[in-house]
């Protein structure tokens, strides 16, 4: 009995660091998108970004350099290019 009273302490104890370690990996995952958010704020266009186009059939949004250019409008794939000008 007195086994089995010490291991229900120790799990005890286990419990309360595993809730301890949990929390901590929470705060420290709040703090280090937080300190992104600081350095890299999103209305800052980052120099050397690319261009994002937004894909005229579909919508989706994407790098210039990965988009198909069609008479001023830009499409993801050559397909969503065939569908538009059907
Ligand atoms: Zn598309």
């Amino acid at each position: 009995m007195v086994i089995l009273a010490v291991f229900k302490g120790v799990e005890e104890v286990l419990g309360k660091l595993l809730l301890l370690v949990v929390i901590a990996l929470v705060i420290y995952g709040l703090l280090k998108s937080y300190s992104r958010k600081m350095n890299n704020p999103p209305s800052t266009k980052v120099d050397g970004a690319e261009d994002m186009v937004r894909c005229a059939q579909c919508g989706v949004h994407q790098p210039k350099s990965e988009s198909i250019l069609s008479e001023g409008k830009f499409y993801c794939s050559d397909e969503h290019r065939k569908l538009h000008q059907k």
